[in-house]
């Protein structure tokens, strides 16, 4: 049985932050908008398939930095 689980994204210092919303995963990645690197910071889940998606969400790539 496969589980999806749903990440959020936010805006933060280091790039783009995605969050999983599934208490008990706590996945975490960072997606670097200038390169296109992505490092997992929280594997969380491993056999859950995780999806994101800034829909919704208004990024400004201008805003990226330190606050
Ligand atoms: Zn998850």
């Amino acid at each position: 049985m496969t589980t999806f689980h749903q990440l959020t994204c936010a805006v933060s210092p280091g790039g783009l932050l995605f969050t999983c919303e599934d208490d008990e995963c706590g996945r975490r990645l960072i997606v670097d908008p200038a390169g296109g690197g992505l490092v997992v910071i929280d594997h969380g889940d491993r056999a859950a398939l995780h999806r994101g998606s800034v829909g919704g969400v208004r990024l400004s790539p201008a805003r990226v930095g330190p606050a």
